[in-house]
């Protein structure tokens, strides 16, 4: 059995949800079972639509987010469904039929304390040697850069955002 490590990728600027999207495209190419869920979010967002064109055996796509819209400051309802993703994530990573698994938007739950940094650190705990974790979102804690073994940060250097572009179909969503 391979040695699976957690990988980080945080960051201001764009990339971190489209690269675990190429790893998973990559792993299961690899013949990995890939676990690949997302926090805060509940959208059929294009990336999603073609990860259920591939779902099966080898790929399981979960949503944890709730169904208000992301932008809106988040209640009580967030840190149930967080708790609640965690949680079932959790199920998962010890069912130990998952190579790699993916969290989308787990370093804002760690950031902004959605759930607590002890619950969250008994669950990475838990992570079997041979399963690769990679954890996607702005605002990484530093706790959670030192325990990882790969942190990436997207830099952000310039994003049409700003100048009042918002996200496009197919491109961020
Ligand atoms: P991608 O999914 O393209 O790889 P990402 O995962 O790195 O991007 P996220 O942090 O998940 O990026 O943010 C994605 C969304 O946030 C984008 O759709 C973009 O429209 C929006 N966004 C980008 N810059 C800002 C900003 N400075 N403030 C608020 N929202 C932003
Ligand atoms: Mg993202």
């Amino acid at each position: 059995m391979n040695k699976g490590y957690l990988q980080v990728y945080t960051g201001d600027g764009k990339g971190k949800t489209t690269a675990s999207m190429g790893l998973t495209v990559r792993a299961l190419g690899g013949g990995m079972r890939v676990y690949f869920g997302q926090f805060l979010k509940n959208n059929r967002y294009s990336e999603i639509k073609t990860l259920e064109k591939l779902a099966g055996d080898a790929l399981k796509i979960r949503q944890f987010g709730t169904k208000r819209p992301v932008l809106e400051p988040m209640n009580e309802e967030d840190f149930k469904a967080a708790l609640a993703g965690i949680e079932e994530a959790e199920r998962e990573m010890e069912s130990g039929i998952w190579d790699l698994m993916v969290l989308d938007e787990f370093n804002i739950v760690a950031g902004y304390k959605l759930v607590k940094q002890a619950r969250l650190e008994a669950f990475l705990d838990k992570k079997p040697e041979g399963t690769e974790l990679v954890l996607t979102g702005r605002s990484a804690p530093e706790w959670l850069i030192e325990r990882a073994d790969l942190v990436t940060e997207m830099k952000l250097i310039k994003h049409y955002f700003d100048a009042g572009v918002p996200a496009r179909k197919g491109i961020e969503s």
